[in-house]
C-alpha cells in the first residue's frame, strides 16, 4: 500500500477516533440528585442510560481497534491480517479501515476459534 494512501487512512482513523471520543464525552445522562422525577420519567431515563452504556461499550471496543490500526500503520503492518499475515481484502479495508483480520480469520474470531494474543 502506498505511503500516501496509508497517511490518508491514518488521518481518517484519527478523525473517527476523535468523533467517538466526542460522542462519549458529550452525553451526560446522569440524573440530577436534587430532582425528584416521576417513576415513568425515571424509567425512561434509566432505559436511555442503559442504551448509552451499551453504546459506550461498543464505542470503546471500536476505539481500541482504531488505536490498534493506527499503531499498525506506524509499524508498517497495516493491511495484513494479524493472525495469518495474509493481505486483507482492500474492499474490506474500505468498509472497515480498522479491521485487524482477513475475512477468514474474522470468522474464526467470531466463533471464538482464534487464539488472540
Ligand atoms: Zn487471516
Amino acid at each position: 500500500m502506498s505511503k500516501l494512501k496509508l497517511a490518508k487512512i491514518k488521518d481518517n482513523l484519527i478523525k473517527e477516533r476523535n468523533l467517538i471520543l466526542k460522542k462519549l464525552g458529550g452525553n451526560d445522562l446522569s440524573v440530577d440528585p436534587n430532582e425528584t422525577p416521576d417513576p415513568v420519567d425515571l424509567a425512561v431515563r434509566n432505559y436511555s442510560k442503559n442504551v448509552m452504556l451499551a453504546v459506550s461499550e461498543h464505542e470503546s471496543k471500536n476505539l481500541t481497534m482504531i488505536a490498534d490500526a493506527i499503531e499498525r500503520i506506524e509499524d508498517d503492518e497495516y493491511g495484513l491480517c494479524k493472525n495469518c499475515e495474509d493481505e486483507i481484502n482492500p474492499k474490506r479495508l474500505n468498509a472497515v479501515p480498522w479491521a485487524p483480520y482477513c475475512i477468514n480469520c474474522q470468522e474464526l474470531q467470531e466463533k471464538g476459534l482464534l487464539d488472540e494474543n
